[in-house]
């Protein structure tokens, strides 16, 4: 299969950074490394990015660029979530296209006392997308690693 890429997108502080060491960590020797999926050996480079405006153009160019997207917001704050439309519509513009392969997490599910968004509005929102859906923890790695997998498939699918 042809090498893809893809890129994690959200608010600072809902776990990009966290998501991508979880798993890179103890998979990838170099930044770009196969991994398996569904018995298919995949090469895959993962663009982690920071949300600040001075990096903006930046992010553009990975939003133009990438093969599919992750895209994240922390399950204890809303206004993470809130950012998910515009950021789905930003990518949809950069893109001038009507979907793309994407996978919404929802990050800190460990937190679970603290939660502000219920899985049952994610799910909707992703629905209306067409995005696949997973609650995760960066912490203790739930629903990582296959969060991966889902948007292989994805752009397997593209
Ligand atoms: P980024 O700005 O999106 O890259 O967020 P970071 O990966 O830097 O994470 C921000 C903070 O949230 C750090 O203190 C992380 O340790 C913490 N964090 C990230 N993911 C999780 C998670 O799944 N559960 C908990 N409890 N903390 C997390
Ligand atoms: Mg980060």
């Amino acid at each position: 299969a042809k090498p893809i890429s893809v890129v994690l997108l959200g608010a600072g502080g809902v776990g990009k950074s966290a998501i991508t060491i979880q798993f890179v960590k103890d998979k990838f020797v170099e930044q770009y490394d196969p991994i398996v999926v569904d018995g298919k050996v995949q090469m895959m480079t993962i663009w982690d990015t920071a949300g600040q405006e001075e990096y903006r153009a930046l992010q553009d160019g990975y939003i133009r660029d990438a093969s599919g997207f992750v895209i994240v917001y922390s399950v204890i704050d809303q206004t993470s979530f809130c950012d998910i439309r515009k950021l789905y519509e930003r990518i949809l513009r950069i893109r001038d296209c009507e979907r793309v392969p994407a996978v919404l997490l929802g990050n800190k599910v460990d937190m679970e006392v603290d939660r502000e968004v219920t899985a049952a509005e994610a799910k909707q929102l992703a629905d209306e997308y067409h995005m696949d859906f997973q609650e995760t923890s960066a912490k203790n790695k739930t629903g990582v690693e296959q969060s991966f997998h889902q948007l292989v498939r994805a752009i397997r699918l593209a």
